[in-house]
Protein backbone atom coordinates (compact mmCIF):
# COMPACT_ATOMS: atom_id res chain seq x y z
CA UNK A 1 0.00 0.00 0.00
CA UNK A 2 0.95 3.53 -0.51
CA UNK A 3 0.40 4.65 3.19
CA UNK A 4 3.09 5.61 5.72
CA UNK A 5 3.08 3.30 9.08
CA UNK A 6 0.80 4.72 11.34
CA UNK A 7 2.76 7.15 13.45
CA UNK A 8 1.12 9.35 16.50
CA UNK A 9 0.53 12.98 16.01
CA UNK A 10 3.37 14.41 18.10
CA UNK A 11 2.12 16.59 21.30
CA UNK A 12 2.72 20.78 21.25
CA UNK A 13 6.25 21.72 21.57
CA UNK A 14 6.06 25.19 23.84
CA UNK A 15 9.83 25.88 23.82
CA UNK A 16 8.84 26.99 20.39
CA UNK A 17 7.86 30.47 20.54
CA UNK A 18 5.62 30.35 17.20
CA UNK A 19 3.49 27.53 19.35
CA UNK A 20 3.43 29.45 22.27
CA UNK A 21 2.17 32.32 20.51
CA UNK A 22 -0.08 30.47 18.59
CA UNK A 23 -2.83 30.03 22.04
CA UNK A 24 -3.79 32.97 22.50
CA UNK A 25 -4.33 34.12 19.53
CA UNK A 26 -6.11 31.22 18.83
CA UNK A 27 -8.36 31.64 21.77
CA UNK A 28 -8.81 35.17 20.84
CA UNK A 29 -10.12 34.04 17.56
CA UNK A 30 -12.45 31.50 18.90
CA UNK A 31 -13.69 34.47 21.32
CA UNK A 32 -14.52 36.46 18.29
CA UNK A 33 -16.79 34.03 16.65
CA UNK A 34 -17.89 32.33 19.21
CA UNK A 35 -21.58 33.14 21.42
CA UNK A 36 -23.74 31.89 18.37
CA UNK A 37 -26.62 29.88 18.10
CA UNK A 38 -25.62 26.22 17.26
CA UNK A 39 -27.79 24.10 14.90
CA UNK A 40 -28.44 20.59 14.29
CA UNK A 41 -27.39 18.88 11.13
CA UNK A 42 -29.28 15.97 9.75
CA UNK A 43 -28.95 14.69 6.19
CA UNK A 44 -26.51 17.16 5.30
CA UNK A 45 -29.13 19.78 6.25
CA UNK A 46 -28.57 22.51 8.77
CA UNK A 47 -31.98 22.15 11.64
CA UNK A 48 -32.38 24.37 14.04
CA UNK A 49 -35.00 23.97 16.89
CA UNK A 50 -36.71 26.27 19.56
CA UNK A 51 -34.96 24.13 22.81
CA UNK A 52 -31.25 25.57 23.27
CA UNK A 53 -29.15 24.42 26.18
CA UNK A 54 -26.47 27.00 26.57
CA UNK A 55 -22.81 26.07 26.85
CA UNK A 56 -20.62 28.06 29.13
CA UNK A 57 -17.00 28.56 29.76
CA UNK A 58 -16.49 26.53 33.29
CA UNK A 59 -13.69 29.28 33.98
CA UNK A 60 -16.60 32.33 33.89
CA UNK A 61 -20.46 31.05 33.66
CA UNK A 62 -21.16 34.30 32.04
CA UNK A 63 -19.36 33.63 28.97
CA UNK A 64 -21.47 31.95 26.69
CA UNK A 65 -19.68 29.58 23.96
CA UNK A 66 -22.99 28.45 22.19
CA UNK A 67 -26.63 28.20 22.44
CA UNK A 68 -27.22 24.81 21.57
CA UNK A 69 -30.46 23.69 19.52
CA UNK A 70 -31.28 20.39 21.13
CA UNK A 71 -32.89 17.54 19.51
CA UNK A 72 -36.26 16.16 20.24
CA UNK A 73 -37.96 12.80 19.47
CA UNK A 74 -38.65 14.03 15.67
CA UNK A 75 -35.56 15.04 15.43
CA UNK A 76 -33.63 11.91 16.00
CA UNK A 77 -36.39 10.17 14.14
CA UNK A 78 -35.21 12.50 11.58
CA UNK A 79 -31.79 11.65 11.59
CA UNK A 80 -32.14 7.68 11.90
CA UNK A 81 -34.30 7.68 8.87
CA UNK A 82 -31.23 9.43 6.84
CA UNK A 83 -28.54 7.30 8.27
CA UNK A 84 -30.74 3.96 7.15
CA UNK A 85 -31.09 5.69 4.00
CA UNK A 86 -27.36 6.33 3.34
CA UNK A 87 -26.53 2.89 4.93
CA UNK A 88 -27.94 1.86 1.97
CA UNK A 89 -25.37 3.20 -0.48
CA UNK A 90 -22.11 3.53 1.53
CA UNK A 91 -21.83 0.31 3.34
CA UNK A 92 -20.97 -0.83 -0.72
CA UNK A 93 -18.19 1.92 -0.96
CA UNK A 94 -14.67 0.10 -1.68
CA UNK A 95 -13.08 0.12 1.90
CA UNK A 96 -10.16 2.41 0.53
CA UNK A 97 -12.47 5.51 -0.67
CA UNK A 98 -14.16 4.97 3.20
CA UNK A 99 -10.78 5.06 4.23
CA UNK A 100 -10.06 8.17 2.18
CA UNK A 101 -12.35 10.22 3.67
CA UNK A 102 -10.40 10.01 7.18
CA UNK A 103 -7.27 10.80 5.97
CA UNK A 104 -9.16 14.08 4.60
CA UNK A 105 -11.06 14.38 7.85
CA UNK A 106 -7.42 14.00 9.55
CA UNK A 107 -6.15 16.52 7.25
CA UNK A 108 -8.54 19.20 8.32
CA UNK A 109 -8.02 18.64 12.25
CA UNK A 110 -4.32 19.27 11.23
CA UNK A 111 -4.58 22.01 9.83
CA UNK A 112 -6.88 23.56 12.38
CA UNK A 113 -5.67 22.33 15.65
CA UNK A 114 -5.17 25.40 17.65
CA UNK A 115 -8.46 26.55 17.25
CA UNK A 116 -9.92 23.44 17.39
CA UNK A 117 -7.58 23.38 21.29
CA UNK A 118 -9.10 26.70 22.19
CA UNK A 119 -12.46 25.69 21.35
CA UNK A 120 -11.72 23.20 24.49
CA UNK A 121 -9.89 25.30 26.91
CA UNK A 122 -13.02 27.61 26.88
CA UNK A 123 -15.78 25.03 26.38
CA UNK A 124 -14.30 22.52 29.30
CA UNK A 125 -11.27 24.14 30.73
CA UNK A 126 -8.46 22.29 29.50
CA UNK A 127 -5.01 23.69 30.00
CA UNK A 128 -3.02 23.82 26.62
CA UNK A 129 -1.05 20.70 26.08
CA UNK A 130 -4.48 18.69 27.44
CA UNK A 131 -6.40 20.31 24.51
CA UNK A 132 -3.40 19.82 22.23
CA UNK A 133 -3.36 16.48 23.30
CA UNK A 134 -7.30 15.57 22.85
CA UNK A 135 -7.24 16.90 19.04
CA UNK A 136 -3.82 14.88 18.49
CA UNK A 137 -5.75 11.80 20.06
CA UNK A 138 -8.54 12.43 17.28
CA UNK A 139 -5.93 12.52 14.73
CA UNK A 140 -4.51 9.64 15.23
CA UNK A 141 -7.70 7.70 15.61
CA UNK A 142 -8.57 8.71 11.93
CA UNK A 143 -5.09 7.95 10.45
CA UNK A 144 -5.04 5.22 12.61
CA UNK A 145 -8.97 3.35 11.71
CA UNK A 146 -8.54 4.27 7.97
CA UNK A 147 -5.39 1.32 8.33
CA UNK A 148 -7.33 -0.96 9.83
CA UNK A 149 -10.23 -1.08 7.16
CA UNK A 150 -7.75 -1.01 4.73
CA UNK A 151 -6.53 -4.07 6.39
CA UNK A 152 -9.84 -5.69 6.95
CA UNK A 153 -11.17 -4.40 3.70
CA UNK A 154 -9.65 -7.29 1.78
CA UNK A 155 -11.29 -10.48 1.33
CA UNK A 156 -9.60 -13.16 2.92
CA UNK A 157 -9.70 -16.80 1.36
CA UNK A 158 -10.63 -19.79 3.86
CA UNK A 159 -8.57 -22.91 3.42
CA UNK A 160 -7.21 -24.90 0.33
CA UNK A 161 -9.99 -26.94 -0.39
CA UNK A 162 -10.01 -28.53 -4.07
CA UNK A 163 -12.75 -27.89 -6.06
CA UNK A 164 -14.19 -24.53 -3.66
CA UNK A 165 -13.31 -21.23 -3.35
CA UNK A 166 -14.18 -19.57 -0.18
CA UNK A 167 -14.04 -15.99 0.63
CA UNK A 168 -14.61 -14.13 4.32
CA UNK A 169 -15.01 -10.05 4.25
CA UNK A 170 -17.03 -7.89 6.33
CA UNK A 171 -19.97 -5.60 6.08
CA UNK A 172 -20.86 -2.40 8.01
CA UNK A 173 -23.66 -3.65 10.61
CA UNK A 174 -26.07 -0.71 9.71
CA UNK A 175 -26.83 2.88 11.68
CA UNK A 176 -24.78 3.16 14.54
CA UNK A 177 -26.01 5.45 17.60
CA UNK A 178 -22.60 7.37 19.15
CA UNK A 179 -23.08 8.76 22.34
CA UNK A 180 -20.48 10.75 23.67
CA UNK A 181 -18.97 11.72 27.07
CA UNK A 182 -17.69 15.81 27.49
CA UNK A 183 -14.11 14.63 28.89
CA UNK A 184 -12.21 14.07 25.90
CA UNK A 185 -14.45 15.99 23.64
CA UNK A 186 -13.05 15.43 20.42
CA UNK A 187 -10.99 12.31 20.92
CA UNK A 188 -13.32 10.15 21.57
CA UNK A 189 -16.13 11.25 19.21
CA UNK A 190 -14.24 11.24 16.49
CA UNK A 191 -12.57 7.77 17.52
CA UNK A 192 -16.66 6.07 17.92
CA UNK A 193 -17.81 8.00 14.96
CA UNK A 194 -14.97 7.45 12.35
CA UNK A 195 -15.03 3.95 13.42
CA UNK A 196 -18.29 3.57 12.47
CA UNK A 197 -18.17 5.29 9.31
CA UNK A 198 -14.86 3.63 8.11
CA UNK A 199 -16.80 0.43 8.65
CA UNK A 200 -19.79 1.21 6.63
CA UNK A 201 -22.60 2.40 9.19
CA UNK A 202 -23.74 5.63 8.73
CA UNK A 203 -24.37 7.65 12.26
CA UNK A 204 -26.46 9.70 14.42
CA UNK A 205 -24.02 11.21 16.98
CA UNK A 206 -25.31 12.87 20.34
CA UNK A 207 -22.26 14.95 21.79
CA UNK A 208 -22.66 15.37 25.62
CA UNK A 209 -24.39 18.63 26.22
CA UNK A 210 -21.39 20.47 28.12
CA UNK A 211 -19.00 19.42 25.04
CA UNK A 212 -22.12 19.92 22.22
CA UNK A 213 -19.67 23.24 20.18
CA UNK A 214 -16.48 21.48 20.52
CA UNK A 215 -18.81 18.33 19.23
CA UNK A 216 -20.03 20.50 16.16
CA UNK A 217 -16.33 20.26 14.82
CA UNK A 218 -17.17 16.88 13.81
CA UNK A 219 -19.94 18.29 11.29
CA UNK A 220 -17.45 21.02 10.00
CA UNK A 221 -14.57 18.16 9.62
CA UNK A 222 -16.94 15.97 7.62
CA UNK A 223 -17.47 18.92 5.44
CA UNK A 224 -14.52 19.50 4.41
CA UNK A 225 -13.00 15.62 4.32
CA UNK A 226 -16.54 15.48 1.50
CA UNK A 227 -18.61 12.83 3.33
CA UNK A 228 -21.89 12.19 1.75
CA UNK A 229 -25.09 12.96 2.53
CA UNK A 230 -26.60 11.34 5.94
CA UNK A 231 -23.56 9.37 6.70
CA UNK A 232 -22.93 11.81 9.69
CA UNK A 233 -25.90 13.28 11.39
CA UNK A 234 -25.39 15.66 14.52
CA UNK A 235 -28.18 15.66 17.24
CA UNK A 236 -27.29 17.12 20.07
CA UNK A 237 -29.62 16.69 22.58
CA UNK A 238 -30.53 15.90 26.40
CA UNK A 239 -30.05 12.12 27.56
CA UNK A 240 -33.27 12.25 29.40
CA UNK A 241 -35.23 13.00 25.83
CA UNK A 242 -33.48 11.69 23.61
CA UNK A 243 -31.42 9.19 24.77
CA UNK A 244 -33.66 5.99 25.60
CA UNK A 245 -35.48 6.61 22.42
CA UNK A 246 -32.32 6.78 20.14
CA UNK A 247 -31.13 3.26 22.15
CA UNK A 248 -34.63 1.32 21.59
CA UNK A 249 -34.79 2.45 18.26
CA UNK A 250 -35.56 -0.48 16.08
CA UNK A 251 -33.37 0.63 13.03
CA UNK A 252 -30.67 1.34 14.68
CA UNK A 253 -27.68 -1.51 14.95
CA UNK A 254 -25.01 -0.72 16.90
CA UNK A 255 -24.74 1.74 20.14
CA UNK A 256 -21.24 3.31 20.82
CA UNK A 257 -20.99 4.85 24.15
CA UNK A 258 -18.43 6.38 26.49
CA UNK A 259 -19.73 7.76 29.43
CA UNK A 260 -20.90 6.71 33.46
CA UNK A 261 -21.13 3.35 34.64
CA UNK A 262 -24.65 3.77 35.25
CA UNK A 263 -25.49 5.24 31.83
CA UNK A 264 -23.75 2.28 30.42
CA UNK A 265 -25.84 -0.07 32.17
CA UNK A 266 -29.26 1.09 31.13
CA UNK A 267 -28.26 1.57 27.51
CA UNK A 268 -27.05 -2.25 27.66
CA UNK A 269 -30.65 -3.17 29.39
CA UNK A 270 -32.49 -1.22 26.63
CA UNK A 271 -30.59 -2.29 23.84
CA UNK A 272 -31.44 -6.20 24.65
CA UNK A 273 -34.96 -6.06 24.38
CA UNK A 274 -36.67 -6.31 20.88
CA UNK A 275 -38.71 -3.48 19.94
CA UNK A 276 -41.44 -4.00 17.23
CA UNK A 277 -40.13 -3.81 13.83
CA UNK A 278 -36.74 -4.36 14.51
CA UNK A 279 -34.68 -6.70 11.99
CA UNK A 280 -31.45 -7.39 13.89
CA UNK A 281 -29.93 -8.11 17.59
CA UNK A 282 -27.77 -4.70 18.56
CA UNK A 283 -24.49 -4.51 18.89
CA UNK A 284 -23.49 -2.43 22.44
CA UNK A 285 -20.10 -0.81 22.83
CA UNK A 286 -20.17 0.69 26.35
CA UNK A 287 -16.89 2.51 27.92
CA UNK A 288 -17.43 3.21 31.51
CA UNK A 289 -16.07 4.77 34.58
CA UNK A 290 -12.61 3.57 37.02
CA UNK A 291 -11.41 3.98 40.38
CA UNK A 292 -7.88 3.58 39.37
CA UNK A 293 -4.99 2.59 41.44
CA UNK A 294 -1.51 3.26 41.56
CA UNK A 295 1.16 1.34 43.46
CA UNK A 296 4.44 2.98 44.99
CA UNK A 297 6.56 -0.20 45.94
CA UNK A 298 9.18 0.73 48.62
CA UNK A 299 12.47 1.18 46.15
CA UNK A 300 10.45 3.17 44.12
CA UNK A 301 11.87 6.42 42.39
CA UNK A 302 10.22 8.57 44.53
CA UNK A 303 10.97 11.73 41.76
CA UNK A 304 8.93 9.93 39.61
CA UNK A 305 6.39 8.48 41.50
CA UNK A 306 5.42 12.09 43.02
CA UNK A 307 5.06 13.54 39.79
CA UNK A 308 3.20 10.98 38.41
CA UNK A 309 0.48 10.63 40.57
CA UNK A 310 0.19 14.39 40.90
CA UNK A 311 -0.42 14.50 37.16
CA UNK A 312 -2.24 11.41 36.83
CA UNK A 313 -5.14 12.64 39.66
CA UNK A 314 -5.15 15.83 39.22
CA UNK A 315 -4.80 16.64 35.23
CA UNK A 316 -7.42 18.24 33.75
CA UNK A 317 -8.80 18.05 37.17
CA UNK A 318 -8.98 14.58 37.76
CA UNK A 319 -11.58 14.38 35.49
CA UNK A 320 -10.23 11.03 32.93
CA UNK A 321 -11.33 8.12 32.88
CA UNK A 322 -7.96 6.59 33.40
CA UNK A 323 -7.16 9.33 36.50
CA UNK A 324 -5.46 7.69 39.50
CA UNK A 325 -8.25 8.35 42.57
CA UNK A 326 -6.41 5.92 44.99
CA UNK A 327 -2.84 5.51 45.88
CA UNK A 328 -1.51 2.64 47.55
CA UNK A 329 2.18 2.84 49.66
CA UNK A 330 3.93 0.44 50.60
CA UNK A 331 4.30 0.50 54.59
CA UNK A 332 8.13 1.37 54.39
CA UNK A 333 8.14 4.10 52.17
CA UNK A 334 4.62 5.36 53.07
CA UNK A 335 5.34 8.55 55.41
CA UNK A 336 8.32 9.36 52.87
CA UNK A 337 6.06 9.38 49.93
CA UNK A 338 3.14 10.90 51.80
CA UNK A 339 5.39 13.81 52.81
CA UNK A 340 6.43 14.70 49.49
CA UNK A 341 2.97 14.34 47.35
CA UNK A 342 1.44 17.02 50.12
CA UNK A 343 4.53 19.06 49.41
CA UNK A 344 4.54 19.21 45.68
CA UNK A 345 0.70 19.36 46.13
CA UNK A 346 0.83 22.29 47.96
CA UNK A 347 2.93 23.72 45.54
CA UNK A 348 0.97 23.56 42.30
CA UNK A 349 -0.96 26.99 41.06
CA UNK A 350 -4.47 26.95 40.52
CA UNK A 351 -6.42 28.62 38.23
CA UNK A 352 -7.99 29.12 34.72
CA UNK A 353 -7.27 26.94 32.13
CA UNK A 354 -6.36 29.41 30.20
CA UNK A 355 -3.44 30.76 31.17
CA UNK A 356 -0.54 27.97 30.98
CA UNK A 357 1.02 28.84 34.49
CA UNK A 358 -1.68 27.25 36.44
CA UNK A 359 -1.75 23.65 36.88
CA UNK A 360 -5.52 22.77 37.75
CA UNK A 361 -8.33 24.87 36.49
CA UNK A 362 -11.69 24.68 36.89
CA UNK A 363 -14.56 21.35 36.96
CA UNK A 364 -16.23 21.01 33.95
CA UNK A 365 -19.59 22.73 34.96
CA UNK A 366 -21.48 23.89 38.09
CA UNK A 367 -23.62 20.11 38.11
CA UNK A 368 -19.97 18.67 38.65
CA UNK A 369 -18.72 21.16 41.21
CA UNK A 370 -21.63 20.44 43.35
CA UNK A 371 -20.59 16.30 42.86
CA UNK A 372 -17.03 16.77 43.61
CA UNK A 373 -17.86 18.81 46.44
CA UNK A 374 -19.81 16.29 47.80
CA UNK A 375 -17.24 13.60 47.84
CA UNK A 376 -14.87 15.98 49.33
CA UNK A 377 -17.34 16.04 52.15
CA UNK A 378 -17.21 12.14 52.14
CA UNK A 379 -13.23 11.94 51.55
CA UNK A 380 -13.42 14.31 55.47
CA UNK A 381 -15.70 12.12 57.25
CA UNK A 382 -14.18 8.76 55.73
CA UNK A 383 -9.84 10.17 56.27
CA UNK A 384 -7.84 11.73 57.34
CA UNK A 385 -7.32 15.41 55.44
CA UNK A 386 -3.42 15.83 54.01
CA UNK A 387 -4.43 18.94 51.66
CA UNK A 388 -7.74 21.05 50.97
CA UNK A 389 -6.39 23.51 48.74
CA UNK A 390 -9.29 25.90 49.52
CA UNK A 391 -10.26 28.18 46.75
CA UNK A 392 -9.01 31.66 47.15
CA UNK A 393 -11.71 34.48 47.28
CA UNK A 394 -9.87 35.96 43.76
CA UNK A 395 -11.07 32.53 42.15
CA UNK A 396 -14.57 32.76 44.38
CA UNK A 397 -15.18 35.90 42.95
CA UNK A 398 -14.83 34.74 39.04
CA UNK A 399 -17.79 32.13 39.36
CA UNK A 400 -15.72 29.85 38.20
CA UNK A 401 -16.66 26.52 38.74
CA UNK A 402 -13.48 25.95 41.57
CA UNK A 403 -13.49 22.93 43.37
CA UNK A 404 -10.33 22.14 46.49
CA UNK A 405 -7.91 19.76 44.98
CA UNK A 406 -7.86 17.33 47.83
CA UNK A 407 -6.13 14.51 48.94
CA UNK A 408 -6.88 12.08 52.31
CA UNK A 409 -5.37 9.32 53.72
CA UNK A 410 -6.46 6.41 56.81
CA UNK A 411 -8.61 5.29 53.61
CA UNK A 412 -9.50 1.44 53.78
CA UNK A 413 -10.94 -0.61 50.58
CA UNK A 414 -14.30 -0.28 52.83
CA UNK A 415 -14.51 3.18 52.80
CA UNK A 416 -16.92 4.66 49.45
CA UNK A 417 -13.86 7.13 48.20
CA UNK A 418 -12.25 4.24 47.91
CA UNK A 419 -14.88 2.53 45.65
CA UNK A 420 -17.35 5.16 43.53
CA UNK A 421 -15.63 6.87 40.52
CA UNK A 422 -15.46 10.97 41.94
CA UNK A 423 -13.90 12.37 38.30
CA UNK A 424 -12.65 15.28 40.14
CA UNK A 425 -9.23 16.04 42.10
CA UNK A 426 -9.79 13.91 45.17
CA UNK A 427 -7.21 11.41 45.77
CA UNK A 428 -7.27 8.65 48.31
CA UNK A 429 -4.45 7.39 49.82
CA UNK A 430 -4.34 4.13 51.47
CA UNK A 431 -1.77 2.16 53.65
CA UNK A 432 -0.37 -1.75 51.98
CA UNK A 433 1.57 -3.83 54.47
CA UNK A 434 3.60 -5.67 51.51
CA UNK A 435 3.49 -5.91 47.79
CA UNK A 436 1.14 -8.96 47.85
CA UNK A 437 -1.64 -6.56 49.61
CA UNK A 438 -1.01 -3.50 47.77
CA UNK A 439 -2.46 -5.52 44.32
CA UNK A 440 -5.00 -7.21 46.62
CA UNK A 441 -6.58 -3.42 47.40
CA UNK A 442 -5.43 -2.47 43.77
CA UNK A 443 -7.87 -4.87 42.37
CA UNK A 444 -10.80 -4.29 45.56
CA UNK A 445 -13.53 -2.15 43.03
CA UNK A 446 -15.94 -3.07 40.71
CA UNK A 447 -13.78 -1.42 37.84
CA UNK A 448 -11.17 -2.38 35.36
CA UNK A 449 -9.45 0.14 33.88
CA UNK A 450 -6.12 1.94 34.24
CA UNK A 451 -3.63 0.87 36.87
CA UNK A 452 0.25 2.10 37.32
CA UNK A 453 3.03 0.84 39.79
CA UNK A 454 6.43 2.63 40.53
CA UNK A 455 8.89 -0.07 41.01
CA UNK A 456 12.53 -1.05 40.84
CA UNK A 457 12.10 -4.48 41.77
CA UNK A 458 11.55 -6.85 38.48
CA UNK A 459 10.24 -9.59 40.67
CA UNK A 460 7.37 -6.82 41.86
CA UNK A 461 6.89 -5.52 38.39
CA UNK A 462 6.27 -9.06 37.09
CA UNK A 463 3.94 -9.94 39.75
CA UNK A 464 1.97 -6.33 39.10
CA UNK A 465 2.05 -7.56 35.10
CA UNK A 466 0.54 -11.22 36.08
CA UNK A 467 -1.84 -10.33 39.23
CA UNK A 468 -3.21 -6.14 38.77
CA UNK A 469 -6.21 -6.99 36.48
CA UNK A 470 -6.93 -4.14 34.44
CA UNK A 471 -7.64 -3.00 31.35
CA UNK A 472 -4.52 -1.02 30.59
CA UNK A 473 -1.35 -1.24 33.02
CA UNK A 474 1.56 0.99 33.41
CA UNK A 475 4.99 -0.62 34.66
CA UNK A 476 6.90 3.14 35.94
CA UNK A 477 4.34 5.66 33.95
CA UNK A 478 1.71 7.65 34.67
CA UNK A 479 -2.04 5.68 34.57
CA UNK A 480 -3.35 8.32 31.84
CA UNK A 481 -2.42 9.79 28.57
CA UNK A 482 -2.87 6.36 26.28
CA UNK A 483 -2.09 6.68 22.55
CA UNK A 484 -3.73 5.28 19.63
CA UNK A 485 -2.18 1.69 19.04
CA UNK A 486 0.60 2.48 21.41
CA UNK A 487 -1.77 2.05 24.08
CA UNK A 488 -4.99 0.69 22.70
CA UNK A 489 -7.27 1.39 25.66
CA UNK A 490 -10.16 0.19 27.57
CA UNK A 491 -11.12 -1.59 30.54
CA UNK A 492 -13.43 -4.80 31.63
CA UNK A 493 -15.38 -5.53 34.93
CA UNK A 494 -17.89 -2.45 35.19
CA UNK A 495 -15.43 -0.37 33.60
CA UNK A 496 -16.66 -1.48 30.37
CA UNK A 497 -17.21 -3.74 27.27
CA UNK A 498 -16.30 -4.10 23.91
CA UNK A 499 -12.41 -4.21 22.65
CA UNK A 500 -10.18 -1.93 23.28
CA UNK A 501 -10.41 1.56 21.08
CA UNK A 502 -7.48 2.66 18.76
CA UNK A 503 -6.23 -0.95 19.03
CA UNK A 504 -6.83 -3.90 16.15
CA UNK A 505 -10.04 -5.57 17.30
CA UNK A 506 -12.33 -2.00 17.74
CA UNK A 507 -13.49 -2.06 14.29
CA UNK A 508 -14.59 -5.80 14.15
CA UNK A 509 -17.44 -4.25 16.61
CA UNK A 510 -18.73 -2.44 13.77
CA UNK A 511 -18.69 -5.13 11.18
CA UNK A 512 -21.05 -8.48 10.41
CA UNK A 513 -18.75 -11.10 8.59
CA UNK A 514 -20.12 -12.67 5.59
CA UNK A 515 -18.67 -15.73 3.89
CA UNK A 516 -19.02 -16.95 0.20
CA UNK A 517 -17.99 -20.18 -1.07
CA UNK A 518 -17.86 -21.25 -4.44
CA UNK A 519 -18.17 -24.73 -5.91
CA UNK A 520 -15.60 -24.53 -8.53
P1 LIG B 1 -22.51 10.36 31.32
O1 LIG B 1 -22.75 8.90 31.43
O2 LIG B 1 -23.20 11.26 32.25
O3 LIG B 1 -22.93 10.85 29.85
C1 LIG B 1 -22.40 10.26 28.68
C2 LIG B 1 -23.38 10.46 27.54
O4 LIG B 1 -24.57 9.72 27.78
C3 LIG B 1 -23.82 11.91 27.36
O5 LIG B 1 -23.85 12.21 25.99
C4 LIG B 1 -25.21 11.89 27.97
O6 LIG B 1 -26.04 12.91 27.45
C5 LIG B 1 -25.70 10.53 27.54
N1 LIG B 1 -26.87 10.01 28.26
C6 LIG B 1 -27.36 10.38 29.48
N2 LIG B 1 -28.46 9.66 29.78
C7 LIG B 1 -28.66 8.80 28.74
C8 LIG B 1 -29.63 7.78 28.47
N3 LIG B 1 -30.61 7.48 29.32
N4 LIG B 1 -29.52 7.09 27.32
C9 LIG B 1 -28.53 7.35 26.45
N5 LIG B 1 -27.60 8.31 26.66
C10 LIG B 1 -27.66 9.02 27.78
O7 LIG B 1 -20.92 10.56 31.37
P2 LIG B 1 -20.08 11.94 31.27
O8 LIG B 1 -20.29 12.73 32.51
O9 LIG B 1 -20.31 12.60 29.96
O10 LIG B 1 -18.57 11.37 31.23
C11 LIG B 1 -17.88 10.99 32.38
C12 LIG B 1 -17.89 9.48 32.53
O11 LIG B 1 -17.36 8.87 31.36
C13 LIG B 1 -16.99 8.98 33.66
O12 LIG B 1 -17.66 7.95 34.35
C14 LIG B 1 -15.77 8.43 32.93
O13 LIG B 1 -15.05 7.45 33.64
C15 LIG B 1 -16.38 7.88 31.71
N6 LIG B 1 -15.40 7.75 30.63
C16 LIG B 1 -14.97 6.49 30.28
C17 LIG B 1 -14.02 6.34 29.27
C18 LIG B 1 -13.50 4.98 28.86
O14 LIG B 1 -12.84 4.89 27.84
N7 LIG B 1 -13.76 3.92 29.61
C19 LIG B 1 -13.51 7.47 28.64
C20 LIG B 1 -13.98 8.74 29.02
C21 LIG B 1 -14.95 8.85 30.00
Amino acid sequence: GGLPRFANFPPSDFTIEAERAAYPEAIARVRGVMGKEVPLFINGQEVRTGDHLDSYNPADPSEIIGSVCQAGVAEADDAIAAASEAYLSWRDVPAEERAEVLLKAARYLKDNIHDLSAMQILEVGKQWDQAQADVAEAIDFLEYYAREMIRLGNPRRMGRAPGEMSQLFYQGKGVAAVIAPWNFPLAISVGMVSAAIVSGCPVVYKPAGISSCVGYGLVEMWKAAGLPDGVFNYIPGRGSVIGDHIVEHPDVSVIAFTGSMEVGLRIQEKAARVQPGQQQCKRVIAEMGGKNATIIDDDADLDEAVLGVLYAAFGFQGQKCSACSRVIVLDAVYDRFVERLTEAARSVKLGPSENPANYMGPVVDKAARENVLRYVKIAEEEGNVLVKREVSDDLKATGGCYVPLTIVDGITREHRIAREEVFGPVLAVMRAKDMNDAIDIANSTRFALTGAIYSRSPANLELAYKQFRVGNLYLNKPSVGALVERHAFGGFKMSGVGSKSGGPDYLLQFLDPRLVCENT
